[in-house]
């Protein structure tokens, strides 16, 4: 119980100049905190607001862990709970701050992409999903983590339109999408917050120069999507040959290209606009079957927590492998672990947590 939201005190410094309501306002609608302990690699932590100051303060801010190597090479940046109920990705890079070491360049992790998101779980796919998960180290400490909700909260955002028009293409979504952070690339800098987040990735990706950008996300466990790995064309062959990498160990990915026509997503807008490579990995979560009544999320031995976290991190290195050696080792990046990440598979996540 003791990681609810709480303020960052830090982030409210210029709180000193405001009035008490206002002090008080600022306090409510701080970013949610996280339980994540950075381990040896962590070089730096940064907020996504040091790229796009209008964020300062509010629920869209996140904390972004730079890990840098002693080789140089290229700049990575992972993103985790870009839908903060997909919580593979949010562990993976939990795990990759935690105890990852990067030996060449520079990787730039966001376990909560949307952190607005990871304040409140709707149950939008399925109403027994919990808001917390629960893992047990190695020390016998019990760590809780959030389990949010797909969108922007929406005490957080104005209301949704009628129609969500993504402004750069005019393509029409669902009002709701207003909020997915994943439909609204490349964003705008005085447009609403999840736009605005958007907006500061990009930000993030041409000052750092990113060259490669993957977004980690899950689907239901039956859905067309489940362990797919999704690139932009420009993209597609370090993801095949990823893929073959993978499949020769027994782990099948299927693969997707971005479409041509279907505008706001990560791997399509950051491919299209920028020279970042992107790529998209979809593992299997049961809290997104509608069918499972009351999912263990963490548990259920169809797609056990500790096995899609092994797919996300065990997908990212054959991703990066095949980049080294398709693009060359200029921008090159490499990471590493203190156990084999096999180790991973059908083990109890909490205990390779700190
Ligand atoms: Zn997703």
């Amino acid at each position: 119980m003791t990681h609810r939201t709480q303020p960052t005190l830090l982030r409210v410094g210029a709180g000193m100049l405001l009035t008490v309501a206002a002090f008080f306002f600022v306090m409510a609608s701080a970013a949610t905190s996280h339980d994540i302990r950075p381990g040896i690699g962590v070089s730096e932590i940064r907020w996504l607001s040091d790229y796009l100051p209008a964020l300062e303060g509010t629920p869209g801010d996140t904390e972004i862990y730079v890990l840098r190597g002693e080789k140089p090479g290229g700049a990575f940046l992972l993103l985790g709970g870009t839908h903060a109920n997909e919580i593979a990705g949010v562990m993976a890079a939990t795990l990759f701050v935690e105890r990852g070491t990067v030996t060449q360049g520079t990787v730039y992790v966001i376990p909560h992409a949307n952190n607005s998101a990871a304040s409140y779980n709707s149950g939008v796919y399925n109403a027994g999903t919990p808001d917390w998960i629960e893992l047990t180290t190695r020390a016998g400490e019990v760590r809780q983590f959030r389990y949010g909700d797909r969108r922007t909260n929406p005490s957080d955002q104005e209301a949704d339109p009628e129609v969500f028009i993504h402004e750069q293409s005019g393509l029409e979504f669902d009002g709701g999408e207003a909020r997915n952070l994943n439909r609204n690339y490349p964003g705008k800098a005085d447009g609403t917050l999840t736009q605005q987040m958007c907006y500061a990735l990009f930000e993030l990706a041409e000052r750092e120069k990113i060259n490669v950008l993957i977004d980690m996300h899950e689907s239901s466990i039956t859905g067309r999507l489940a362990n797919t790995l999704v690139s932009h064309p420009r993209a597609v062959d370090i993801a095949a040959f990823s893929i073959l990498d993978l499949e020769i160990e027994g782990l099948a990915l299927k693969q997707e290209v971005s479409s041509g026509e279907f505008f706001g997503l990560s791997h399509k807008e950051f491919g299209d606009r920028t020279h970042v490579l992107p790529f998209l990995i979809e593992s299997a979560n049961p809290g997104q079957e509608k069918s499972i009544s009351n999912p263990d999320v963490v548990n259920d031995p169809r797609s056990p927590l500790s096995d899609r976290v092994y797919l996300q991190l065990r997908t990212i290195q054959a991703i990066l492998t095949n980049h080294a050696l398709l693009e060359g080792s200029s921008t090159a990046i490499a990471f590493e672990f203190p156990f084999g990440l096999g180790e991973l598979l059908g083990a109890d996540l909490g205990a390779f947590l700190r």
